[in-house]
């Protein structure tokens, strides 16, 4: 085995083996010892490090699932000014939180979260709890939010195997296969289990693994030579540090025209309430769907509309096309002004509806690609005349 690793002492493990790795204590103090003189040195001064209250740590974790810490930086103040307390924002609308939560995406994080505060107002008399186990059979808490939160607030020796601390464990032992395996998996979190185990400080010792990822073993460039653990690592001894984790070549993203009509009457613009489950469930939005082989959109946006809500209109002229990527697909949206002809909307799969003014959309939580029609209709000035 080349240069300085890691915690295991003996031979190498035959890929995908099951055994159980020994593990050198010694190599692990002293990486430990490293890290968080590092982590002392350098970490940056976040808001929710300052607390030990759980609610604030839980709410900075389900944000920082899939958003960037600097956008966090604003939207967590807001949120938590609005909602002070777990009690505030389970007595709170779900519309409420998501308005806060608009344009941050994701917005199952925000629907699981309002969820779990309610639960526990109900099953724990509002105390966030304190075993694992309560903890992760709440909505929108896996195994590594769980490990950070109990590990941050009550010094808990659990593990946590986010992005960064799976991709620094998978350098740090060299470990060449698909991290989505469940065996490999479960090596990360027998890794990082071992690692927490010998820490001083759970807590600091998981934040740390965290911010070395963050701001150092980062994915695209490695800066293994500012790096305070790289005599431990194998990947930096082997030379290919940034050629790990293992990356699948990603599927190209379906793509699919959606027709969008901003329907006017009376110089209101009508909108509908997505289904609270599923995609952008719980936000507002203009009314279509999709283009089907060979139509039109001005046609995409009719069809949609009388199947959708029942009423009939004309096409007036074209508004503004906006592109957008999610996860797994993108769309195009085409927006269109339209008239309202005929027929009161009777949503069928919609929550809701209403005839809002355009100013007064800001009360409402709308997808980010419906804010850019909305940012349109308000650049534009379009009172609805058609
Ligand atoms: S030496 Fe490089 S690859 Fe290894 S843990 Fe440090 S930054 Fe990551």
């Amino acid at each position: 085995m080349p240069g300085g690793l890691a915690f295991v002492s003996g031979a190498d493990r035959v890929p995908g083996s099951q055994e159980e790795e020994p593990i050198d204590r010694d190599r692990i103090d002293s990486f430990n010892h490293s890290l968080a003189r590092w982590y002392e040195q350098n970490r940056r001064r976040l808001p929710w490090r300052e607390t030990r209250e759980p609610y604030p740590v839980w709410l900075s974790e389900v944000m920082l699932q899939q958003t960037r810490v600097e956008t966090v930086l604003a939207y967590y103040p807001r949120f938590l000014s609005r909602f002070p307390t777990l009690e505030a924002l389970a007595q709170a609308p779900l519309s409420e939180a998501l308005k806060l939560w608009e344009g941050m995406g994701y917005y199952a994080r925000c629907r699981n979260l309002h969820k779990a505060a309610r639960l526990v107002m109900e099953r724990h008399s509002g105390r966030f709890p304190w075993s694992f186990e309560e903890v992760v059979a709440l909505p929108g808490i896996g195994r590594s939010t769980a490990g950070a939160i109990l590990s941050f607030v009550h010094e808990q020796r659990l593990p946590v195997l986010d992005g960064n601390v799976q991709r620094v464990l998978i350098r740090l032992h060299r470990i060449e296969q698909d991290p989505g395996r469940a065996a490999v998996r479960a090596r990360l979190w027998r890794l990082a289990q071992e690692m927490v185990d010998r820490s001083h400080s759970p807590g600091v010792f998981n934040q740390s693994m965290m911010e070395l990822g963050a701001l150092i073993c980062t994915a695209r460039a490695p800066r293994c030579s500012a790096c305070p653990v790289s005599g431990h690592c194998q990947a930096w001894a082997c030379g290919d540090p940034s050629g790990l984790p293992l990356v699948k070549r990603a599927k190209p993203l379906p793509h699919y025209d959606i027709g969008v009509g901003i329907i006017w009457h009376e110089g209101h613009v009508l909108i509908q309430l997505r289904p609270e489950k599923g995609l952008l469930g719980g936000l507002w939005e203009f009314p279509g769907g999709k283009r089907e082989p060979g139509e039109e959109i001005p046609d995409t946006v009719r069809r949609e509309i009388r199947e959708e809500l029942g009423i009939e209109i004309e096409v007036t002229a074209p508004a503004v096309v906006v592109r957008h990527a999610y996860s797994h697909f993108k769309v195009t949206l085409h927006a269109f002004h339209c008239h309202w002809l005929s027929g009161t909307p009777s949503p069928r799969a919609a929550q809701g509806w209403c005839w809002v003014k355009p100013e007064r959309t800001e009360e409402y939580a709308f997808p980010q690609a419906n804010r850019l029609i909305l940012e349109h209709i308000r650049q534009e000035g379009r009172s609805g005349a058609g």
